[in-house]
């Protein structure tokens, strides 16, 4: 079994189509035309445009329109007056146009490739793809045509380019498998687009599997199976007509109310963690985002973002969710989640340290530039703000402080905002749960994050394996922790929602509406999913199993019980 990045869901089971790069290998020769070379160069050029024209074509069909925009923009990179200038430059100076190619964009590749954010990173995997092309069409070299693989082919490559899946026929790629990408390269990207299961960066690939070999991509597990046994092909086999009846009947729930089995609705919102994601948790269906892990604005440079580049990251969510809620968490640093030019401390213990709104707290020209700046984009939707890791109630007291003081200052300078934007509480350590009624008649929402109030009630970091069997929500104290929750910020009339992984899941999902959770925030894949489960429970029965669950002992048993009701 080889293991890779699940980076496109399903069960393909099909036939190993190995594509192998080609050699673009040149003599670099002096030319004394450079006129004749230049037009050798531009013509090549243009016939690259015109191939990719008519791929954009393809794609937008079997794919869509913002696809093919990958290779629009391929076309527009190719002109850039940059590089064309530097490649005729070299030209002029008497290299062919192969060298001048391969020189400039290879720079230009690298250049991207140095900086740390995925999308120039792309940009570097963009310009690879037109080299390749350009010296292809150069060298005369024919490219690959995935277009004629056979019904049942599972593509294996070091790397799917964007003009290669221009070629892929989906009625006959059944998987795809290759040794580099991530879930945000554009090979992912495109094989999401095509519903194509794919599992990227498994080391070796190419090399691990034959031509006609037969093999299993697992794109949700992240799995390759190569030569598998019969009872394995007719356990995916099972595996994966599951998962496309289930898949086929998720897609009834796509632009329906959130709602359960006696038309109780639900707010089914998404986590996210950029404003990019806001589109993704839209273009899933999610009806708004329940939390915005701001921290990651801050992580991959080498500065704290200005007021004014977090404003302009919070407005574009704002934007995007046209008017539906958005839960922008204050930044969330320390334990797991480290910036290195914050300078913050080493410590003995640093989930129990100096994190989240602790620093926060301490650090206050950083922290009212973040609130300042989700109060300007309060005045473009329904923007919320929410604390993470609240343990008393004096920190809930003086973070809101601090958001009237912003609220003046922003008066001052002239600047709208929402005067009422509801100030939240993230309840997610055991003390927050312990004071949820305490905490309820001061804070304006709370949202459960039970990937820490798990961690922090069960005294059990997840991270370390030996502690890992401590680690879940459906430990009777957890579950009470959760239930005293919801039921404090109901009893002061204030909307609980939760956003932990625990959300998502349809063990969890009958419990949380015993208990009168109002809000669901998920990842943007999972809304169909939760939606449909909430769909199948009335309260009445929610209730019948919440309280035989609340009455166990044990996880155990708690999850033996669940099972068979799910
Ligand atoms: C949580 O703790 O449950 C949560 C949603 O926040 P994070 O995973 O970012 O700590
Ligand atoms: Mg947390």
């Amino acid at each position: 079994m080889l293991k890779g990045v699940a980076a496109s869901e399903g069960i393909g089971i099909g036939k190993v189509m190995i594509i192998e790069e080609h050699s673009l290998d040149y003599t670099p020769k002096d030319v004394s035309d450079t006129d004749a070379e230049i037009k050798r160069y531009q013509d090549a050029l243009e016939d690259f445009c015109a191939e990719t024209v008519e791929q954009a074509e393809a794609l937008k069909e079997s794919a869509g329109a913002k696809e093919a925009e990958i290779l629009e923009g391929h076309i527009q990179m190719a002109k850039d007056p940059m590089m064309d200038g530097e490649v005729t430059g070299m030209i002029n100076d008497g290299k062919c146009a192969e060298e001048a190619i391969d020189v400039t964009y290879t720079k230009y590749m690298e250049m991207f490739s140095q900086i740390p954010d995925e999308m120039m990173k792309q940009r570097a995997a963009d310009v690879k793809d037109i080299r390749t092309a350009m010296l292809s069409i150069l060298l005369g070299v024919k490219t690959v045509k995935i277009s004629d693989a056979p019904a049942g082919t599972v593509v294996v490559a070091n790397e799917v380019t964007p003009s290669m899946t221009a070629g892929i026929n989906k009625d006959n790629i059944v998987g795809i498998i290759t040794e580099t990408g991530s879930q945000t390269s554009h090979s992912a990207i495109l094989a999401r687009a095509l519903e194509i299961p794919a599992v990227l960066s498994v080391e070796n690939a190419t090399t691990s599997v034959a031509d006609g070999d037969q093999v299993i991509v697992d794109g949700s597990e992240g799995v390759v199976i190569a030569n598998p046994s019969d009872d394995e092909v007719s356990e995916y086999t099972a595996k994966r007509e599951e998962y496309l009846k289930e898949k086929a009947e998720l897609e009834n729930f796509r632009g329906q109310p959130t709602k359960s089995a006696d038309g109780t609705e639900y707010e089914l919102f998404c986590n996210i963690g950029n404003p990019e994601d806001a589109k993704k948790a839209m273009a899933a269906d999610g009806e708004g985002v329940g939390l915005f892990r701001t921290e990651f604005l801050f992580m991959d440079r080498d500065a704290i973002p200005t007021e004014d580049e977090q404003f302009e990251a919070y407005q574009q969510a704002a934007l995007t969710l046209k008017g539906k809620g958005l839960i922008i968490r204050t930044l969330d640093i320390g334990g797991d989640k480290e910036i290195p030019y914050l300078g913050l401390e080493k410590e003995e213990n640093p989930f129990m340290g100096f994190r989240a709104i602790r620093y926060c707290l301490k650090n206050k020209d950083m922290f009212k530039s973040q609130i300042k700046a989700i109060l300007r984009a309060s005045a473009f939707g329904d923007v919320r703000i929410m604390f993470p890791l609240i343990t008393a109630v004096e920190e809930l007291r003086e973070g809101k402080a601090l958001v009237e003081e912003c609220k003046a200052e922003l008066k001052e300078a002239g600047f709208d905002f929402n005067e009422d934007i509801p100030v939240g509480v993230m309840t997610e350590t055991a003390a927050s749960g312990v004071i949820a009624d305490l905490l309820a008649k001061e804070a304006d929402f709370f949202s459960i994050g039970t990937n820490d109030l798990t961690g922090y009630t069960m005294a059990a970091d997840r991270g370390n394996s030996d502690v890992a069997y401590l680690y879940s929500p459906f430990q009777p104290s957890v579950l009470r922790m959760i239930k005293s929750i919801i039921e404090n910020g109901r009893d002061a009339g204030i909307p609980v929602g939760m956003c932990g992984e625990a959300a998502a899941d349809p063990k969890m999902i009958p419990l949380l509406i015993s208990f009168g959770l109002t809000e669901f925030s998920v990842s943007a894949p999972s809304v169909l999913k939760v939606r449909g489960t909430i769909a199948k429970w009335t309260k009445d029965e929610a209730d019948k199993v919440a309280d035989k669950v609340i009455s166990m002992t044990t996880e155990a048993e708690v999850l033996e019980y669940l099972d068979s009701v799910v």
